[in-house]
């Protein structure tokens, strides 16, 4: 199974994601390559593979990525090799990528649920995100410019996810995950024997 989550920066995907891993024990997120500079509590190789422009380059032109795009003036992208040795380990996979990311993946036919996470409105996104205290101006105002481009997308979706409570909106994103498992296209390769009733 794979989830893809989408959602402005600021509106809480991180903080979500973290609590729905933990209710999840075999679901793993995608760590994503990114020439962005670590935050203080970022660590390489759990929160992203940090590399130079050169490196994701080089990546790019070898066609390591599943997608790659340019968010907010720095890029990002999924490894093939990696989320390939996670699925071969059993595991299911989850992707914090952004709206390009989806489309990109959209067109090459991948499966899986796709989910906007929703500030409740364009005023309480702008506070979070300076509450974080992790953007500069310049990147605060491009970060907040994207959201409503990104917003916009919305149709891209199935599932939109309005983070207001927190608790609710864990609550409401572990409840599609649940459902996802269930869904006719996960379970049909698991009861083989569903084949052969008449
Ligand atoms: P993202 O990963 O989408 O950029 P974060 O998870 O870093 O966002 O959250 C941005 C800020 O908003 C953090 O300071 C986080 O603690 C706070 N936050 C997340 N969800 C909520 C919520 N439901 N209500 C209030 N603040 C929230
Ligand atoms: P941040 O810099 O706040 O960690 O992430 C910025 C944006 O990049 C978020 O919208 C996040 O979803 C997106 N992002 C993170 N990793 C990837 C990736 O591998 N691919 C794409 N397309 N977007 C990503």
């Amino acid at each position: 199974m794979r989830v893809f989550v989408s959602g402005p920066s600021g509106v809480g995907k991180t903080t979500v994601i973290k609590e729905v891993l933990r209710k999840n024990p075999d679901l793993v997120l995608s760590v994503s390559y990114t020439t962005r500079a670590p935050r203080k509590d970022e660590q390489d190789g759990v929160d992203y593979f940090f590399v130079s422009r050169d490196t994701f380059e080089d990546m790019v032109r070898k066609g390591a990525f599943l997608e790659w795009a340019n968010v907010h003036g720095n890029l990002y992208g999924t490894s093939i090799e990696w989320v390939e040795e996670m699925e071969s380990r059993g595991f299911h996979v989850l992707f914090d990528i952004d709206v390009q990311g989806v489309k990109q993946a959209k067109e090459k036919g991948l499966q899986g649920c796709f989910i906007l996470i929703v500030p409740p409105t364009i005023d309480e996104l702008e506070r979070r995100l300076h509450s974080r205290g992790t953007e500069d101006r310049d990147s605060l105002v491009r970060r907040m410019e994207n959201a409503r481009a990104e917003l916009a997308m919305w149709n891209l979706y199935d599932y939109l996810v309005v983070n207001d409570s927190l608790l609710e909106c864990i609550e409401t994103v572990h409840a599609v995950i649940l459902a996802q498992r269930a869904s006719k296209s996960e379970m049909i390769g698991r009861l083989p024997w569903l084949h052969t009733i008449a």
